[in-house]
């Protein structure tokens, strides 16, 4: 009675322990392998083994055994393809055999199906030396119970590999995600970073893992503040369910990139951040666009309205009835009407050009002509704007060779440089125009006597809608568009544009155009 007790303490232990390997290992094999030794020990065996069925659920393989060298496991495989039901029948003639085969003292055996929610996962097998004494109902039982925790077993590395396969699948789409894709911690820790994320923030994922979120992606706003810090998305009241936040990013490399940031929170019941999955995306391009079209449109009604607004007054003056004016007055006040339609015209065609840039180029018309007479018929247009103030000193050698260029673009960059070097010369002064030959390009230079241009400023004046700031600035007309599209125009022709300047003398403009063949003389 009290030996039987002991049984039963021992079993429960060994059954104790077999649970407890079970949730500190995955590993099947390792589980498996205490099944089948405790298994064998009490049920006075000599050895015994598991089989399991492979993955197509057809044959049965050895995955663990006691007092069985792995090398022997091949001389069991007769009994494996025994069907449960020939055990009984057939088992002990297949037993004989394998232990002629090996040479080992195999002489009973008890066999039990190994099943999981009623479908065969396996067998597990326990041999015995002695045929004195045969395996009892109870022994079945016993067997029963090891045979339930190998099952458990087996159901539980099966989940695990399908969480793995499902985790790896999802590391794989994280990873080759379009978008940049961070999970956080709920301390606001980075745990995952993926390869978008690190060719956006220029952070590897290395140095990125570990860190706080709003280090790495310290988003701004248009203050210059880290609103991860101050406005954190994810503790913003009352929470949101998938929050945003939008601003500006300096990158590890020192680029400024503008993000658009969305994140999916996991909280406590308790409203506790657990973690974040965010979604990182470069809204650099679309910001840009959306900002050339806003300063498009302030361009336009501010800088369009000055010239409407003074042909639509001079108009209004000439037509009025009540006053009778001379030949003079009326001609001079075409002229103007003239001249600011002329501005006008200039303006839109300058618009239509940056819009027209933006969405992808310039097409260009070239043909072989005469700069010096293309300069002069320019200079020439300008003479009603220039007055007495200004005079004009034009410098092309004779034996010029013939540029090839677009004739109406060449013409468009002059104006805005001969335009430019009135405006910015309040006190007149002489514009001088000349250009040389050098290696296969002209050389052309406007120069001016007017406020000049700080060193800090020459780079700056060429982007789009960039104007210097000083008085001068706000007093004359300007959408700082006419030195954007010289440069583009220029550059199109493979062409450089520069400027050599200092402040209050003067500023002289360069730039350079391919030469057409030189014609042989005949
Ligand atoms: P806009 O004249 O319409 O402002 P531009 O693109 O032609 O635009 O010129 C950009 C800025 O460069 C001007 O606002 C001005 O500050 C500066 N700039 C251009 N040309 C000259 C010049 N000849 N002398 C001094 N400053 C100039």
């Amino acid at each position: 009675m009290r030996e039987l007790t002991d049984h039963r303490l021992r079993q429960r232990e060994y059954l104790l322990r077999i649970s407890r390997a079970m949730t500190e290992q995955l590993d099947l094999s390792g589980v498996l392998g205490l099944v089948i030794t405790y298994a064998v020990e009490m049920l006075a065996g000599t050895s015994g083994l598991i089989a399991l069925y492979d993955d197509d659920g057809d044959e049965l393989r050895i995955r663990a055994s006691s007092h069985l060298d792995r090398t022997i496991w091949p001389a069991f495989a007769p009994l494996l393809t025994l069907a449960p039901h020939e055990i009984s029948r057939r088992g002990v003639d297949v037993l004989r055999d394998v232990a002629s085969d090996t040479g080992m003292p195999l002489r009973q055996m008890i066999a039990l199906p190994l099943t999981l929610r009623e479908t065969p996962v396996g067998v597990i097998y326990v041999f015995r030396a002695a045929l004195n004494v045969g395996f009892s109902a109870d022994d079945r039982q016993v067997l029963q119970d090891f045979a339930d925790q190998a099952a458990i077993a087996v159901s539980n590395a099966r989940l695990y590999q399908s969480v793995l396969r499902e985790k790896q699948r999802l590391d794989a789409t994280i990873e080759q995600s379009a978008d940049g894709v961070m999970i956080i911690d709920g301390r606001w820790r980075i745990t995952t970073f993926n390869k978008a994320m690190e060719q956006l923030t220029g952070w590897s994922r290395e140095e990125a893992i570990g860190r706080p979120c709003a280090e790495v992606l310290g988003i701004h706003n248009s203050q210059g503040v880290n609103i991860c810090l101050t406005d954190c998305p994810l503790q913003r009241r009352p929470l949101q369910e998938n929050p945003i936040a939008e601003g500006k990013v300096t990158t590890r490399d020192g680029r400024e990139i503008y993000v658009q940031s969305r994140y999916a929170p996991q909280r406590s019941p308790g409203g506790q951040l657990l973690g974040a999955i965010a979604n990182v995306r470069d809204v650099t391009a679309q910001k840009r666009e959306e900002e050339l079209q806003n300063t498009l449109l302030s361009v336009i009604s501010h800088e369009l309205k000055t010239p409407v607004s003074i042909i639509k007054g001079y108009a209004g003056t000439l037509l009025r009835e009540d006053v009778t004016f001379s030949a003079e007055q009326y001609r001079d006040g075409l002229a103007v009407i003239e001249d600011e339609a002329d501005r006008l015209a200039r303006q839109i065609r300058d618009l239509l050009d940056v819009s027209r840039l933006a969405a992808g180029g310039m097409r260009l018309d070239p043909r072989e002509f005469a700069l010096a007479a293309l300069v002069d018929e320019v200079v020439r247009s300008f003479a009603p704007q220039a007055g007495e103030r200004f005079q004009f000193e034009l410098r092309f050698p004779d034996d010029l060779p013939p540029v090839l260029a677009d004739y109406e673009r060449i013409r468009q960059v002059l104006a805005n440089l001969i335009s430019n070097a009135i405006k910015y010369s309040p006190e007149g002064g002489t514009i001088r125009i000349g250009g040389w030959a050098e290696s296969e390009r002209a050389i052309v230079h406007v120069a001016d006597q007017g406020i000049g241009i700080a060193p800090e400023e020459q780079n700056q004046i060429f982007n789009r809608f960039y104007r210097v700031d000083n008085r001068l600035r706000r007093e004359t007309q300007g959408s700082g568009l006419g030195l954007y599209l010289v440069r583009a125009i220029i550059e199109a022709h493979g062409g450089r544009v520069w400027v050599e300047s200092q402040v209050g003398r003067g500023a002289r403009f360069f730039f350079t155009l391919p030469l057409g063949h030189r014609r042989l003389p005949e």
